[in-house]
């Protein structure tokens, strides 16, 4: 009989592919993904630690899924395993296991292809399975295959973990250390999701380009190369990576956004300060000007590459002048979007241990002065596609009946009228319309509302 998993995800792109690969090793147990707790008999709580209140975001949602728990205890409808996943379970996972006893499962992300011996545990004894270790073994060499189609955009993980230890990341003592998947598994898990109706790749890792492994010829490939061998892969329109560090930015990957088709031409390139003395401190091992070089070498192979960055305000010690400098940068590289976080001290990273901490109301009048830069940047960056045609690739339906939703090369989200029967292609749109956060478009050939014939292929083959 079917048992009703329900997961709930926080934070990045890699901790939405964890949940999908929880879900996969649940399924030869019978556990079937659901959109609400309520009876479920498996709740996970796949959870973030980058900035702070994530702790208390657990607990407080702990605080309602036990009531969950105990009512389907007393329906005698069975037990509800309540499980923390992720970052938050790696970093404070005895503490769960203390202030929530009734949890019966906390896990951390190098683990969860252990669930099935962690679900028989949890069924047959009282008090919780606690499982934080980083194994020897890799998660990846025991992941079932997708149990379900992974949709027409996915996400692939091929690198893990961090060695740059930037001095207010927690990521590397959560994800651990840094580890590339073998080439050959990620060409295989491609050409799955590929003939599973895949058509849009995103690489992930949390510094995806420090990616690097055998190649099937013996040599030591870099990501551009595993790009190039997976636009040879027939039916794959659209390849991305994601988070990329300035530093491991090499010649081959460069190259592969002046000539790899299927290469989006966007790039998420974090550099979170545009002050040296700031950089330093953070140990990024980069300069501005080194970033400034790099940008400009990529747009040299690409003009149409367009950037996004993530930003840190209020690192201890950041002066006036350090974030003057950092609007200089925004002003000078000008972003199509960007993430812009307040600095938040996270416990056992040397950040937290400066004394020159920085106050609240600077750090939120900083953020709002480069919201207000990097959103005027944004709108600018939009506004310039009005009128022009792009291909977009139509992933969801929109708000409104007969609207479809879609994500232009550039990362845009792009509305258009569209027939259902558009759902999951790539098609055509004229951009009439731009607003901060989306565009608003038309389908640029033929009569969709009622076409026998399907003109998808035509398009697509222009896209
Ligand atoms: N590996 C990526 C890189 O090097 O840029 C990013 C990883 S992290 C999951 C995503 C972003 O969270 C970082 O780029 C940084 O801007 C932000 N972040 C990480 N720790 C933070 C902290 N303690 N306070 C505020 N923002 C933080
Ligand atoms: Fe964190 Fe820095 Fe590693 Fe990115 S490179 S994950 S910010 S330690």
């Amino acid at each position: 009989m079917s048992k009703k998993l329900f997961i709930k995800t926080w934070g990045c792109q890699m901790n939405v592919y964890d949940s999908a690969r929880m879900a996969d090793v649940l399924a030869p147990l019978g556990y079937r993904p659901v959109d609400e707790p309520d009876g479920a008999d498996m709740v996970i709580l796949n959870t973030c630690h980058i900035r702070e209140k994530a702790a208390d975001k657990v607990f407080s949602e702990l605080g309602r899924l036990r009531i969950l728990k105990d009512e389907k205890a007393e329906a005698q409808d069975g037990k509800m395993i309540l499980a923390v996943a992720g970052c938050v379970a790696q970093a404070e996972g005895e503490e769960i296991v203390a202030r929530a006893p009734y949890v019966d499962m906390v896990f951390g992300p190098q683990t969860y292809h252990t669930l099935p011996e962690m679900v028989a545990k949890a069924s047959r004894a009282a008090g919780s399975v606690l499982n934080t270790d980083f194994p020897a073994e890799s998660k990846f060499d025991f992941l079932p295959e997708e149990a379900t189609s992974q949709g027409v955009s996915a996400f692939l993980a091929v690198q893990e973990g961090c060695d740059k230890f930037c001095t207010f990341c927690v990521v590397p003592y959560t994800r651990g250390s840094e580890f590339s998947r073998p080439a050959d598994q990620i060409l295989v898990e491609a050409k799955r999701l590929v003939a599973g109706g895949t058509r849009e790749i995103s690489l992930l890792g949390q510094n995806v380009n420090a990616w690097h492994g055998d190649g099937p010829d013996g040599s030591t490939w870099g990501l551009g190369r595993l790009i190039r061998e997976l636009a040879e892969i027939d039916g794959l329109a659209r390849i991305r990576y994601t988070t990329s560090h300035p530093r491991d930015m090499d010649d081959e990957l460069i190259r592969a956004h002046a000539d790899v088709p299927q290469l989006m031409p966007y790039l998420h390139l974090p550099v979170q300060s545009g002050s040296d003395r700031i950089l330093a401190a953070m140990n990024r091992k980069h300069s501005a000007d080194d970033y400034r070089r790099l940008v400009d070498r990529l747009r040299g192979v690409n003009p149409d590459l367009a950037l996004s960055s993530d930003f840190i305000v209020g690192f201890p010690g950041e002066s006036d002048a350090d974030f003057a400098a950092t609007l200089k940068l925004v002003t000078e590289v000008g972003y199509a979007q960007s993430y812009c976080f307040k600095y938040s001290p996270r416990p056992g990273t040397p950040a937290a241990l400066e004394s020159a901490q920085v106050p609240e109301d600077v750090k939120e009048a900083r953020l709002q002065a480069l919201q207000q830069l990097i959103g005027a940047q944004q709108v600018a960056f939009n506004q310039g596609f009005v009128g022009r045609t792009m291909p977009i690739l139509f992933d969801r339906k929109g708000r409104r009946p007969g609207q479809l939703l879609g994500r232009s090369p550039w990362m845009q989200s792009v509305h258009a009228e569209a027939n259902e029967r558009l759902l999951n292609s790539i098609v055509e749109v004229r951009i009439d319309d731009a607003r901060p956060n989306s565009l608003a478009g038309s389908v640029v050939t033929g009569d969709y509302a009622s076409t026998a014939h399907n003109p998808v292929h035509a398009l697509e083959a222009r896209a």
